[in-house]
Parts: C-alpha cells; structure tokens; sequence
C-alpha cells in the first residue's frame, strides 16, 4: 500500500528485523517492514537449494541457544509451532588422504559413544580431552546462554554482572585454563589440550 503510514519502518525482514518488529508492535507502536524477497526470514530461511526434498539452511550452520534466546520465550514461539530439530550428527571434516572422516554428534550420553569412536581412529588422547572438556562446558550451557543474551547493562544489573563473570572465571580455571591464557589465540589453546596422535 503506496499510501500506507507507520510509527516504525524496518528494512528487510531478516531475523533481527522480525524480532525488533515484534518487540516494536507489542509495545503500541504500527510496524511496516518491507522484504525484497519472496519470503521473510532472511538468514534462517530453509530453502530446497540443491535437490529436491533436501532442505538447507544456506546462512548457519549451527545456531546456538536459539531455545534460550529472550524472544523464544516472550512471544512464546513454541506455542506457535516453533521447534529446534537437533540433528544428531553436528559436524563433521572429511580428509583428500584417505584418512576416515571425523564425526562430532550432539552433546548426548548415547551420541558421546559415537563421538567418541570417530575421534579415537585419529586419537584416542584427544578423544578423552574433547569429552571431558565437551562435559565441562555443557554442565554451564545456561551460565553461558547467559552471558550472550543479557540485556544491556541497567543500575541494578552490577550483582548479576559479577555473578556470571565469576562463573565465566570457574568454567576457565574448570577447563584448566589460568588468567595468563586469556587473550591467547585460539590455536595455542588447542595445541596444549590436544597432540592429534
Ligand atoms: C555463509 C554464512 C554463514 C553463516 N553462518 C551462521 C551460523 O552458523 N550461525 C549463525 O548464528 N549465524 C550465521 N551467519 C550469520 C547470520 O546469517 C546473520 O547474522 C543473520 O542472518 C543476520 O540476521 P539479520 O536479520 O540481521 O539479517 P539477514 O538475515 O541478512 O536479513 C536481512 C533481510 O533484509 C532483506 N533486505 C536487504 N536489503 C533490503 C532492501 N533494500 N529492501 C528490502 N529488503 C532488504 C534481505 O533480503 C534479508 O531478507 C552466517 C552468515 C553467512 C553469510
């Protein structure tokens, strides 16, 4: 509608754009958003874009915590038919030498088995160290969630600021990691935890 006014116009209906609508629209306010494509959705859009009946999501391959995420839960996405399907296998490497590919499942007792096997025919040492550090990090999933997804810092925020900051701190010493190792690039930290033998 050419005509048409809004309080608020919001370009593109990406994922962002649909959260900050809602957001917008619950609070009184008249929402315009305007998409270019053929659907919503943006960068979680599903689309058929290899063979038919194989679905992709072209923009993510992994999506963390989207079940934790404030807006799950304030417009009660599930209720209308929102739901995560969590594939059992969640990534894998294949090598041009010949070498087996490597498997990563999800975090799940029976699936840990699987995860196990597939990383022991590279390394048995680094299987063990991607378990239990694996471990570790999930026993603080909804600490971590936390941190992401907190909203911008208000007055009386300070106590729960320095809460989830002495849990980041437990989880790293947990880890095995000290103060020195913060800042450290990624792949010193990967190297002392594991020997690829
Ligand atoms: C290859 C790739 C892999 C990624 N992997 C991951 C991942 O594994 N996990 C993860 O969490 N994130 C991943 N991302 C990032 C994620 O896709 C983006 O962070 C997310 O899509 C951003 O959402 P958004 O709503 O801000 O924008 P978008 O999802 O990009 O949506 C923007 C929308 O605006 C529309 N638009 C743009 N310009 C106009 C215009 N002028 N008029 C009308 N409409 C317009 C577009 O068509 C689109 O629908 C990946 C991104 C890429 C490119």
């Amino acid at each position: 509608m050419p005509e048409a006014t809004y309080d608020a116009v919001i370009i593109g209906a990406g994922h962002n754009g649909l959260t900050l609508a809602a957001y917008l629209a619950r609070s009184g306010l008249s929402v315009g958003i305007f998409e270019r494509r053929h659907e919503d959705g943006g960068g979680v859009n599903t689309e058929e874009a290899t063979v038919p009946g194989f679905h992709h999501n072209l923009h993510a391959q992994y999506m963390e915590f989207i079940d934790y995420m404030p807006v799950y839960h304030d417009f009660e996405l599930k209720k209308w038919g929102a739901r995560m399907i969590l594939p059992d296998t969640q990534l894998g490497i294949t090598f041009a030498d010949g070498r087996p590919p490597l498997i990563i499942y999800r975090p799940d007792p029976e699936l840990d088995k699987k995860t196990r096997k597939s990383i022991s025919e590279h390394s048995k040492h680094d299987a063990e160290t991607w378990l239990e550090l694996k471990n570790k990090v999930m026993k603080r999933d909804h600490e971590i969630a936390a941190t992401l997804y907190s909203p911008a810092e208000a007055e009386d925020s300070a106590e729960a600021a320095a809460g989830m900051m002495s849990a980041g701190l437990e989880l790293w010493q947990d880890l095995g990691l000290t103060m020195n190792d913060i800042g450290k690039a990624p792949k010193v930290l990967i190297d002392r935890f594991f020997c690829g033998r």
